[in-house]
């Protein structure tokens, strides 16, 4: 079996988003679990759309989830010569041909056709153009692009997840393919590396469809033959509107500063667009190389969904070792300033061990528990009342709390020991609410939080006692 190899080709115009990363995913699944290679080439012959910065972020994005690419990175950029000669020999072969038309002369064919009902495409003037003119609007140094001769009929291919697609090809333009500043466009570029780099399997989102016929027409022309296409379904939002920043299109980095697990994320994308037809949820890398297949993608668009991956997210937060967690938790309460002297590992891991099976992502951990590292806490004092306790009630049940809580040894000042004391004075009230509900919000100052208990052992004696006694003030 001749072997499989597939290629990331992504154009370095901004970060790698969510959808790229699966595209990535998908082309590496597949390439590994048929012992083949997969490619990184970066297509970076649109100079104009270039962004500075967008190689590393794909780069660090790629390296962050755990897909190496096999061999060197390709930069297209450093192949421009490659990409000329074949275009000079199609143009030699008339299968491409020059066009020294202007911005301004397209736009007003485009406009013609438009008005006349057609296809906004080209109407191939320069192809009439004799060899003499040709020459002399060269020697004329006038700028010029080489354009594709879409030949006349039908384009069709046989698609891995789209089966049979045919194009007319009367709706196909004149491809650019050589543009004037002498580097390539997407097309003649992706097709000549697809095929000297022998990429056997092109796996790409659904958005470059449209442009297959087009390669199809190059393969053919140069004879060579064409790779196998697999274009995978696009990321929409729940709406079933295009994917937008509003629904999770960030950058893959962004998803790592909230605090995301990489694991989580591969594990989620893999399922945005195949499953492994039965209803197992969580995948490691390595697992779902095992089990990955092409004709279990599916054809429809593939919906994001922020809550699965949140959850997703928190299975992977669960199975991390404390350690770990606690090394990652830091850096976020250090940011926000939570943490600002010396850290007290042991302190904080307490914390994230009661926290870690409510955490969705790591950056949750500010938000569950600031009040664990603040001084003062700011909450309405009405939070403190369990259903309709009023404020004479309320101080009593504080007062009375501070009271057992100072005849508590320092060393007794656990969950365990602490419990049975609290409940026998919740017995005595005849409502567990009322003495648990305030304390928990005189420690948390949050409306909803671990037990009040758990919290108690970790802020210790002292810090209670002052709790207490600020709450008690407000009344
Ligand atoms: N450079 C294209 C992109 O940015 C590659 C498309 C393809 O895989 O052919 O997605």
């Amino acid at each position: 079996m001749p072997t499989i190899k597939t290629r990331f080709a992504p154009s370095p115009t901004g970060d790698l988003h969510i959808g790229g990363l699966r595209t990535a995913l998908y082309n590496y699944l597949f390439a590994k679990k048929n012992n083949g290679k997969f490619i990184l080439r970066i297509e970076d012959t649109d100079r104009a759309r270039f962004k500075e910065g967008s190689v590393e972020t794909i780069l660090t994005g790629l390296k962050w989830v755990g897909i190496k690419a096999d061999g060197k990175i390709v930069y297209q950029s450093s192949r421009t010569d490659i990409y000329k000669k074949y275009a000079e020999q199609l143009t030699a072969e008339n299968k491409a041909y020059r066009c020294f038309c202007s911005v301004e002369i397209l736009n007003k064919i485009r406009e013609e056709q438009v008005k006349k009902g057609n296809p906004a495409k080209y109407d191939r003037r320069c192809l009439e153009l004799s060899k003499e003119e040709i020459e002399e609007k060269i020697k004329k140094n006038n700028p010029y692009v080489v354009r594709l001769i879409i030949p006349d009929g039908k384009t069709k291919f046989k698609d891995l997840i789209r089966e049979n697609v045919e194009f007319n090809n009367k709706e196909i333009d004149d491809q650019v393919l050589l543009k004037s500043d002498g580097y390539p466009t997407y097309h003649l570029a992706n097709v000549i590396d697809d095929h000297l780099m022998k990429i056997s399997h092109v796996i790409r989102a659904e958005e470059w469809l449209p442009s297959t016929p087009k390669h199809i027409i190059l393969y053919e022309y140069f004879g060579w033959k064409p790779p196998e296409f697999a274009h995978i379904p696009m990321v929409l939002a729940p709406d079933k509107s295009k994917l937008s920043k509003r629904h999770g299109a960030m950058g893959v980095l962004e998803f790592k500063n909230q605090g995301y697990l990489p694991e989580a994320i591969i594990n989620f994308l893999a399922f945005l667009g195949w499953n492994p037809g039965d209803n197992r949820e969580i995948f490691s890398m390595q697992e779902l190389i095992e089990e990955f297949s092409i004709d279990k993608v599916q054809k429809g668009g593939a919906i994001f969904n922020m809550e699965k991956l949140n959850w997703i997210n928190g299975q992977y937060i669960r199975r991390l070792d404390t350690d770990k967690l606690v090394e990652l938790c830091i850096p976020y309460l250090k940011k926000t300033k939570l943490i600002t002297t010396k850290i007290n590992k042991e302190y904080v891991e307490k914390i994230v061990v009661l926290q870690k099976d409510r955490l969705k992502k790591v950056s949750d951990i500010i938000e569950f528990s600031d009040f664990f590292f603040k001084e003062k806490m700011e909450y309405d004092k009405d939070l403190l009342k369990w259903k309709n306790m009023d404020d004479r009630e309320l101080k009593n049940i504080l007062e009375k709390i501070s009271e057992i809580f100072s005849g508590v040894p320092e060393k007794d000042f656990t969950k365990e020991k602490l419990e049975p004391i609290l409940k026998s004075e919740a017995a005595k009230v005849g409502d567990n609410g009322k003495v648990f509900w305030p304390l928990r919000v005189a420690l948390s100052g949050k409306k909803a939080s671990p037990g009040p208990l758990e919290i108690a052992e970790i802020l210790g004696k002292e810090m209670c006692t002052r709790r207490l006694k600020m709450a008690i003030k407000q009344i």
